[in-house]
């Protein structure tokens, strides 16, 4: 059984990594450069240090008994650590998030840098297009993990049943403003729910970081909501000024500011876990179908999975 399986972020890799073993014919694709999806590590050169920021989520929990073990396998490796001042159950990729997807991604044929833009299906399997025009040879079956609303949009012209179910769980956006300072700010780690700041952490706080006083700021979801269309500049000003007033005093000088607007950042949760679809040999999983959140997303992985294993 030769596997495609589109879009190679947590929930992509954790199918991939459960259908494994010399049976597992498995291909994954991903239009992004490097492996992380919502987990990904933006990296700057900063006063010649390489810095990373954590631009996606922030940490994960590990709650379900299968994830409990992965992740105690992951610390094993020294990719994860606990992150205390998040919560007592809060974790977070070392050096930096996109850690454990980077694992999982070296374990996996992936082709990086390749958006799949459409999928057809003819007697000898499923083929994927990509968006340079070549197209692939036929895959038996596929695997579609994307957030719900790219999903949709691959889906509808060959199972607008399966596009209608990814449209019923739209995504809620964030904007994301990473910023290094030439001093510390005189705030706690991490702030939560203040006015139009969502969440913002001193990144560089997180275990096995840099030197450089990093933070993430990211907007509330109404406030995201609301400057969607706006630009980068104006965003990471607005956000910044509001952690100056959070931390009652101008913050220090800026050695690097950057936005980043993430349009499908939060899921919806359709709550199936996963699809899969035997009779059209299409599978589906994401955070989308199991709630917007980094082990939903492997749970959701691992149970497709494990459906068409029994299938
Ligand atoms: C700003 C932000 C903060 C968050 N905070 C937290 C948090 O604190 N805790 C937590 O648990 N979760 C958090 N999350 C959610 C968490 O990151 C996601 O639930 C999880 O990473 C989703 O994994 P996924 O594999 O389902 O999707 P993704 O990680 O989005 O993976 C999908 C992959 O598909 C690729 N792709 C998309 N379209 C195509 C295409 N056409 N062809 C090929 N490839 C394609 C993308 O490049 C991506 O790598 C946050 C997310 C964001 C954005």
């Amino acid at each position: 059984m030769s596997t495609a399986i589109i879009g190679a972020g947590i929930a992509g890799l954790a199918c991939a990594d459960a259908l494994g073993g010399p049976a597992g014919d498995v291909r994954m694709f991903d239009k992004a450069r490097g492996p992380g999806g919502r987990m990904s590590t933006r990296r700057v050169e900063i006063d010649g240090v390489m810095t990373g920021f954590d631009h996606g989520a922030q940490y994960f929990t590990a709650r379900d008994p299968a994830f409990v073990a992965r992740v105690g396998a992951w610390a094993g490796a020294g990719i994860v650590a606990r992150w205390p001042v998040a919560g007592d159950d809060a974790w977070v990729g070392t050096p930096a998030m996109n850690a454990p997807v980077r694992a999982l991604a070296a374990t996996q044929q992936v082709a990086w840098s390749t958006q799949v833009t459409a999928l057809a299906r003819d007697g000898n399997g499923w083929r994927l297009t990509c968006a340079d025009g070549t197209q692939t040879g036929a895959f038996d079956r596929i695997v579609v993990a994307l957030p719900a609303e790219q999903a949709a949009a691959l889906l509808a012209d060959v199972a607008s049943d399966l596009a209608e179910r990814a449209e019923a769980a739209p995504s809620e956006p964030c904007w994301t403003v990473m910023a290094a300072f030439a001093a510390p700010l005189p705030l706690p780690d991490v702030l939560r729910d203040r006015g139009d700041i969502g969440w913002a952490a001193r990144n560089s706080a997180k275990p096995g970081r840099g030197p450089i006083e990093t933070w993430v700021i990211q907007g509330s979801p109404a406030w995201s909501r609301a400057w969607i269309e706006a630009e980068g500049a104006a965003v990471a000003d607005h956000l910044r000024a509001a952690l100056a007033g959070l931390a009652g005093t101008p913050l220090p000088l800026a050695l690097h500011v950057a936005a980043h607007r993430w349009r499908y950042a939060r899921s919806g949760n359709a709550g199936a876990g996963a699809v899969w679809d035997s009779a059209r040999r299409i599978g589906l999983c994401g955070d989308w179908l199991a709630g917007p959140r980094v082990e939903a997303a492997w749970r959701s992985g691992t149970q497709l999975a494990a459906l068409m294993a029994a299938a």
